[in-house]
């Protein structure tokens, strides 16, 4: 067995590194979910996401991973047999659509290559032919992690608004919000798919839904079967401050931990900082004469870097090298992009530091496997770093 010392480098595009704060906020003892101190947690995890997704909607938390809340969203606001529009993005996109065909959605399909955003130009067209409105929804996954590449919910809005379609805008955001700019009320989001384990920096364990009037208005037209999901038994509850069913009590002290956290770097610095990070490591992509999975510059995921194997060379391969020499995971390559591409995962609890050391073993990792690459990619990296602005320095200091 291989001893490794120091930490473990957990550089996969989500679970992601969680804050040793947050860590020792969920230290806790377990409360009584029903008991008078559990409503105030309750209440200041609520309050503390709406901030977060920008939204004076409700937020709905389940004790779900992100399918349980992607399944949340289609059962409450569609019936077997409807119309949704799904843009092909990547494995995220197609998990998602997988679930829709088992609950006998009527799936119209925009077609993609994995290395690209959603056709928008498509997804307007398909819109403007459906003069019936017979699509009930328009569903796209905003950071798709199995590629690294971004759909800008709010450009979907405006295909939509351009087309005048009334149908619902539903966004996977399980891999985007905490790390890139997310406005549920002011892109006109009907239902945010979203979890707790990436960019919000807690451990997996929290599915959420953020809802429209006008999808909480579907909702309640929709006769089709549900139960745990059901968003209006959740709202009720969530009045008093709890829930219908046990919450995730210790995670929920985490998320209240990690909104703290955001708020204090505040998010635009967060946001910011992922696309620094973002575009060091597509700068080390590039000096190692390698290719991104993302092919579109106004598309690059802030959050993570997929990056192309060269022909012949298995990434996976690649990727145990590293683990076993640098103590370090990177993602693998999904569907299929398996044994293609590896992720490097930027996002969440991370700093200019976890990046080079990051960027040093995939480099390292790509001499050891063998695989053709330029060197210097940690200094084009540095490089990109060092960029970082002087008058960021409190006042004080720099005189
Ligand atoms: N959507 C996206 C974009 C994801 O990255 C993931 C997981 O990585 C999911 C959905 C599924 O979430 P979970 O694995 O928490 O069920």
């Amino acid at each position: 067995m291989t001893v490794h010392t120091g930490r473990h480098f957990l550089q996969i595009p989500g679970p992601t590194n969680v804050p040793d704060r947050v860590l020792r906020a969920m230290d806790m003892p377990t409360l009584d979910h029903r008991g008078p101190e559990f409503a105030e947690l309750g209440f200041n995890v609520l309050a503390g996401s709406q901030r977060i997704f920008k939204t004076k909607q409700p937020v709905i938390i389940y004790p779900a991973s992100g399918t349980g809340a992607w399944e949340a969203a289609i059962v409450n606001t569609l019936s077997p047999g409807d119309r949704v529009l799904m843009a092909e993005t990547g494995q995220f996109a197609a998990l998602w659509r997988n679930m829709a065909e088992k609950f006998k959605l009527d799936i119209e399909l925009v077609p993609g290559d994995w290395r690209h955003g959603a056709d928008l130009v498509q997804i307007e067209a398909r819109l403007q032919a459906d003069k019936a409105h017979a699509i009930k929804a328009v569903m796209v996954v905003h950071n798709e992690t199995s590629t690294g590449c971004v759909t800008y919910p709010q450009e979907v809005r405006q295909a939509m608004d351009r087309a005048s379609h009334p149908a619902l805008l539903m966004v996977d955001t399980v891999s985007g919000i905490g790390s890139l700019e997310y406005e549920h009320d002011a892109w006109g989001i009907d239902v945010t798919v979203a979890g707790s384990q990436k960019g919000l920096m807690l451990p997996p364990g929290l599915g959420f839904n953020v809802i429209s009037d006008k999808a909480l208005a579907a909702s309640k037209a929709n006769s089709a079967f549900r139960s745990y999901w059901d968003w209006q038994e959740v709202i009720n509850a969530n009045k008093l401050g709890s829930w219908p069913y046990t919450p995730a009590t210790n995670v929920l002290y985490g998320l209240k931990e990690a909104i703290a956290m955001l708020e204090e770097e505040g998010l635009d610095n967060v946001f910011a900082r992922h696309k620094r990070h973002a575009a060091a490591a597509r700068a080390a992509t590039k000096a190692w004469g390698l290719e991104t999975v993302c092919q579109d510059a106004h598309n690059h995921s802030p959050a993570l870097t997929a990056v192309m194997m060269p022909e012949g060379h298995d990434a996976d391969a690649f990727r145990k090298i590293v683990l076993e020499n640098f103590d370090m995971s990177l993602g693998t390559g999904l569907a299929k992009w398996k044994g293609k591409i590896f992720r490097i995962g930027h996002i969440g609890h991370f700093n200019d530091l976890m990046l080079m050391g990051t960027l040093a073993g995939v480099e390292m990792g790509l001499d050891l496997a063998k695989v053709p690459h330029r060197a210097g990619g940690v200094l084009a990296a540095m490089e990109v770093l060092k960029g970082r602005d002087i008058v960021q320095m409190p006042k004080a200091a720099v005189a």
